[in-house]
């Protein structure tokens, strides 16, 4: 087993170049290891590799070549993208290597303990308000990983009165061995990613990782309302600290119509949260719980809460125009987000959606579709959405050829009191590069609405 804190000198292969590979090759490069960096990509066509060969590290790019690890390395950093069955990798760990992602890495040379944030849905949104909390609290937090910067590129200049809040997917997760946050956040576990996961149980235990090696001194904060999750977090060694919307309970940190709750007592009143609907609501306890933890006044927390209008793209308030709130949920780009967003309105609905056919179905929306008064659609499943709200009583849908359009079509549907909501149920790529770019338009058409 590898001596992490003794990197000097050390033979380290950093396996593919993206943002975090780079950042990983130019860490250990400055911590005195000796770098190799292997990528598929062609050294012509990589900038990344030729920056790097700049600065004194070795660079193989182009192919992975089978005897690559005949070179006698101690410790291979993976790009959290390429998966275990990779033939080096698999290599790797039949040869007993030390197998890390740079998010770990980042870990083992840090001196600010770590906050990390994972669950399949509501990693960001939590990240982002946890992180505004502990800024307007002045506790000097960095935020990194899925968002914000690479941690290896923060990692090793953070001070311990510092704390490190980092988003992390199952892919980063997945094979960490040191990795122990002072405080772990799991939001949720739902069916998905199992493209890259081969089955429900190794996508539960990725994320389950995050907690793996806490223990009595640090903190799990887990959702009470998921049995999988609690029957998961019974065998965390850390202190526990379920939350759970459904009503005010004695242990950890939980919320009623009313108020938020902290070990039973009551804490801050919800009236002045901007943030809509109950999944939101489970973000804030998790934010909520950790800021608490990290020593946050309370006050700060509160002042956040009273002017958080939702990350970018996710149930994002956008503007009051004419008596109608506009909100843009362009990151929704399937089912279930759609129907966290449809939940969180009790105003009648016009709804904006559509894009890329992946032939899936609408159904799963069938329940939630009481409030929405009109639908207008837009991209390849345009025609199906329609037909799908029709058969759930909808009587004003529109075919609008893109956002843009759609948003044309709205205006002319809604009527003060009402919410304008773009949560397309689809991915983008049908007509739009990502939905960040459809979220823009969306934005920009609602901005020019007079
Ligand atoms: P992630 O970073 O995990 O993808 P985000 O915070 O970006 O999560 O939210 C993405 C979408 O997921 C949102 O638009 C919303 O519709 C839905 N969502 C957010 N938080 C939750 C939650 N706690 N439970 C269920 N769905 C959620």
């Amino acid at each position: 087993m590898i001596d992490y804190t003794g990197l000097q000198y050390k033979k380290v292969l950093v396996l593919g170049l993206a943002k975090s590979g780079v950042a990983a090759a130019e860490l250990l490069h400055e911590l005195g290891a000796f770098v190799t960096v292997n990528d598929a990509k062609p050294f012509d066509a990589n900038p990344a590799a030729q920056s790097l060969l700049a600065k004194g590290i070795t660079v193989i790019c182009g192919r992975h070549p089978e005897d690559l690890l005949d070179e006698g390395f101690e410790l291979i950093v993976k790009n959290p993208g390429i998966p275990y069955s990779n033939p080096i990798i698999a290599d790797a760990i039949n040869r007993e290597l030390p197998v890390i992602t740079e998010m770990e890495l980042a870990y083992l040379v840090s001196e600010a303990p770590f906050i990390g944030i994972t669950g399949s849905n509501g990693k960001t949104t939590t990240t982002t308000l946890l992180f505004e909390m502990l800024e307007y609290g002045q506790k000097q937090p960095l935020i990194a990983g899925n968002i914000g910067t690479v941690a290896c590129s923060v990692a090793s200049e953070a001070t311990k009165e510092q704390v490190l809040v980092t988003e992390l997917s199952s892919f980063q997760l997945m094979g960490t061995r040191a990795f122990k946050p002072h405080i772990a956040i799991l939001t949720n576990i739902y069916e998905a990613h199992l493209d890259y996961h081969s089955s429900f149980e190794e996508y539960a235990e990725a994320k389950f990782a995050v907690t793996r090696n806490q223990d009595g001194q640090d903190y799990f904060i887990y959702n009470a309302q998921q049995p999988i999750v609690v029957a998961y977090a019974a065998k965390s060694k850390a202190q526990r600290i379920p939350f759970t919307t459904s009503g005010r309970a004695a242990e950890g940190i939980s919320a009623d119509a009313t108020s938020i709750y902290w070990q039973g007592e009551y804490l801050l009143d919800r009236s002045s949260i901007v943030l809509p609907g109950e999944h939101n609501l489970q973000n804030i306890l998790c934010a909520v719980a950790a800021a608490l933890l990290m020593g946050c006044p309370i006050d700060a927390m509160k002042d956040v809460l009273a002017t958080f209008t939702g990350v970018k793209h996710r149930t994002q308030f956008v503007r009051n125009w004419q008596g109608v709130q506009i909100y843009n949920d362009s990151k929704a780009t399937n089912c279930l987000a759609t129907k966290s967003a449809l939940t969180a309105f009790s105003q009648p609905i016009v709804l904006l959606a559509g894009g890329l056919d992946r032939g899936h179905s609408f159904e799963e929306l069938r329940d939630v579709m009481g409030n929405v008064k009109a639908v207008v659609t837009f991209g390849e499943t345009g025609s199906r959405f329609i037909e799908f709200a029709k058969s759930c009583g909808v009587e004003q849908t529109v075919a609008a050829t893109n956002v843009e359009d759609a948003v044309m079509y709205a205006a002319k549907l809604v009527t003060a009191g009402d919410v304008m909501l773009l949560s397309p149920a689809c991915a983008s790529w049908d007509q739009y590069a990502s939905f960040e770019i459809r979220g823009d338009l969306f934005i920009d058409a609602v901005m020019k609405l007079t």
